[in-house]
């Protein structure tokens, strides 16, 4: 049988994601939900209602499936009964350090629970294991002990480059190695969130020495951040056949950029302070499985060079892109007050990177380095050919050179206090349900000296 039809004959074997598949809960069946019974997200949440105490639970069109309670109600047996007591806790770790085979069982039974013929176990249960999203409070989902910040749009790349080196934008390794840097883990959080505009040391191009001040270029940057199951032990690398397995799940992620420090700063060791101030994660996790329907081909230009074979392998190169489509808008504090939509800036697609999220996993631990479950590997700025694709106002407007004009007639080269950047990210395709990442949503708030 050829690779291709047994793909399509395993996929078609995992009823999770039968296009045709329907649940009970009616919010569900909203066509514009992102979540349909076909996602099933993962959230930390509490109830805004008197109970303060995180609970883990999974998105169901406008409703939380709260985990621990169908536990309670003897819903889960064998497996799914394994994985769903790693969700009696806090976060998402537990679980995400369990080998893949619990976290389908944990999906299969919550998905046939979900599913249109099972209403009546619910009869007497739904207001003790249901509660509305509107009614809860997200928080971070996992506790993040490390992250990863790579750089695998080669479109931000080359619009990065072109400002500093207009002749020469992509430097000579770019094509050959994934390039990443160690961020910062204790400053991920999960929005809606305030923003803190950072101080920093700031020198510009005809000052003789730096100044210490509030940042002038604050900045967002459009991601894809996929979390680590499984970990691997120090000095075992994982092949790239294996690093499906330790993929648990995506969310989108703004990295906040201070462009003035950064560019004082990044020479010779990278970006620092520029962007430990704050990143924000969107609150769900849409697990792997979740979005096999979206998986794609790997391809390379004939006129690239090929990915060394440590980062090569038959599964990467015939399904190792995940289709996700992102969007950022921007919503001044101006808009709110006139009760204009938030501004759409920008829409690219996870099929532009250079690198996929399996090689970006194998490379990270291909000289022995350990991964530990929930560490966060976040893909770069994603940005396309298109102006309209690009991922940052630094891309967007030129470094502030070309402002943008937004419909309340304001005008913007970077982030001005009281402004929202909103994210958005969903997976559509011909033959499947589609489905959605929610928002990731911050506010500027001023500097405080
Ligand atoms: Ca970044």
């Amino acid at each position: 049988m050829l690779p291709r039809q047994l793909f399509r004959l395993k996929r078609s074997m995992n009823e999770t994601l039968d296009p045709q598949l329907e649940s009970w809960v009616p919010s569900a069946q909203d066509p514009a939900t992102p979540f349909p019974i076909q996602n099933l997200p993962y959230a930390v949440f509490s109830r805004t209602d008197g109970d303060a105490a995180r609970r883990i639970g999974v998105g169901i069109g406008a409703e939380i499936l709260d985990i621990r309670a169908c536990a309670d109600a003897g819903f889960f047996e064998g497996e799914a009964l394994t994985a769903a007591r790693a969700c009696s806790g806090d976060t998402l770790n537990p679980l995400m350090a369990l080998e893949p085979r619990y976290w389908r069982a944990l999906r299969h039974r919550v998905s046939h629970l979900l599913s249109i013929a099972q209403k009546h176990l619910f009869s007497s249960l739904e207001s003790q294991v249901f509660v509305r999203q509107k009614d809860v409070r997200l928080h971070l989902p996992v506790e993040i002990h490390n992250y990863t910040d790579f750089y695998s749009s080669i479109h931000h790349a080359m619009n990065v480059g072109k400002l500093v080196r207009p002749d020469n934008p992509l430097l000579p390794n770019y094509k050959h190695i994934p390039i990443g840097y160690h961020g910062r883990a204790s400053s991920v959080h999960s929005g809606p969130m305030t923003i803190r505009r950072p101080f920093g040391q700031v020198k510009a191009a005809d000052q003789e020495v730096p100044q210490f001040v509030p940042s002038r270029a604050l900045d967002y940057e459009v991601e894809i951040g996929v979390f680590v199951g499984q970990g691997n032990e120090l000095g075992r690398p994982v092949t790239i056949d294996r690093a499906g397995d330790h993929l648990f799940g995506f969310c989108l992620v703004n990295d906040w950029s201070a462009r003035d420090i950064q560019t004082w700063e990044y020479q010779p060791l990278g970006p620092f302070l520029a962007k430990s101030f704050a990143t924000t994660i969107s609150p769900w996790i849409v697990t792997s499985e979740a979005l096999e329907p979206f998986r794609a081909p790997f391809a390379r230009s004939d006129e690239d060079p090929a990915p060394l074979p440590y980062l090569t392998s038959k599964e990467n190169s015939e399904r190792g892109v995940y289709s996700i489509q992102v969007e950022t808008a921007i919503r001044s504090a101006r808009m709110r007050e006139e009760n204009i939509d938030p501004y759409v800036v920008s829409k690219g697609s996870a099929d532009s990177m250079y690198w996929t999220f399996a090689q970006l996993l194998t490379h990270h631990t291909s000289n022995g380095c350990n991964l530990v479950p929930g560490d966060l590997l976040a893909s770069g700025t994603i940005s396309g050919v298109e102006r309209c694709s690009w991922g940052s106002l630094l891309e967007v407007t030129r470094r502030g050179q070309d402002p943008l004009e937004l419909p309340s007639g304001e005008r913007r080269g970077f982030l001005e206090d009281g402004d929202e950047v909103i994210m958005r990210g969903w997976c559509r395709r011909e033959g499947a349900r589609s489905i959605g990442f929610g928002e990731c949503q911050g506010i500027v708030a001023p500097a405080v000296g």
